[in-house]
């Protein structure tokens, strides 16, 4: 496997961890890289398996050390990830996905011009909201602060899509883990679903990411 860095980026609530949780049941010999932050457990997480939770002093120590590849304050919170999460996926000869914020991938990219970026866009405005409030629903926690927080967020994040190789609009679930599936598959070199994938890259599918864009504003 060529060890390839797949950069995953997407508006909190657009479906970026359902869709990657999918993808890591299709395909073989991804490794997911688990992110350090020092916010909170959030419904039924654990320390270590979605993240490695740590406190903002721990966090400032790895900084300081440059214990990660990037890092970034997102929503008063800090995430990073670590430089040793690329060694543990090189010493497994696997290819390592990272979801990681905007301002996280900028750093990977401008440091590994290599990776390969894609990023998750929301159908609509409407259906971020009614995806975070299911969300916030489901695990308990419904504040309004946060929902509306999170959609602003939203709206800086979505311009940031054109960095990007590849784009994608989570609306119909398994279309968007068939593209991303694709995308994989096809950066490691397979042509079975050449069409889909350049259906998916940024600038083809330039006119249908610039209605979402206008949708939230933009
Ligand atoms: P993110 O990781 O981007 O913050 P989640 O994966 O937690 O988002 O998804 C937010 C909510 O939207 C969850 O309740 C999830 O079940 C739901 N969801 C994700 N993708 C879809 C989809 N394609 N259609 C309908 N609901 C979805
Ligand atoms: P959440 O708190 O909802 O799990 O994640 C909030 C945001 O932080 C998401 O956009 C997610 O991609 C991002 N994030 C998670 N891990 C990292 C990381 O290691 N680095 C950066 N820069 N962002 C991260």
């Amino acid at each position: 496997m060529a060890g390839i860095l797949f950069i995953i980026s997407a508006p909190s609530g657009s479906g970026k961890s359902t869709l990657v949780n999918q993808l890591r049941t299709l395909v073989e010999g991804l490794d997911f890289s688990i992110s350090y932050t020092t916010r909170s457990r959030r419904g039924s997480e654990e320390d270590g398996r979605e993240y490695h939770f740590t406190t903002r002093e721990e966090f400032e120590r790895m900084v300081a050390a440059c214990d990660f590849l990037e890092w970034a304050e997102v929503f008063g919170n800090y995430y990073g990830t670590a430089v040793s999460a690329l060694k543990h996926a090189k010493a497994l000869g696997k290819d390592l996905l990272l979801d990681i914020d905007v301002q996280g991938a900028m750093q990977v990219m401008k440091k590994m011009p290599e990776a390969v970026s894609i990023f998750i866009l929301p159908p609509s405005p409407e259906v971020l909201e009614l995806r975070l409030r299911n969300r916030s629903k489901a695990e308990n926690v419904t504040s309004e602060a946060v929902i509306e927080k999170r959609l602003n967020a939203a709206k800086g994040e979505l311009k940031q899509v054109w960095d990007y190789k590849y784009a994608l609009v989570n609306d119909v679930l398994d279309k968007a883990v068939a593209e991303m599936r694709a995308i994989v598959l096809y950066e490691r070199g397979s042509e079975e679903a050449a069409e889909m994938v350049k259906s998916c890259r940024t600038d083809v599918a330039a006119p249908k990411l610039r209605a979402v864009l206008e949708a939230f504003g933009e």
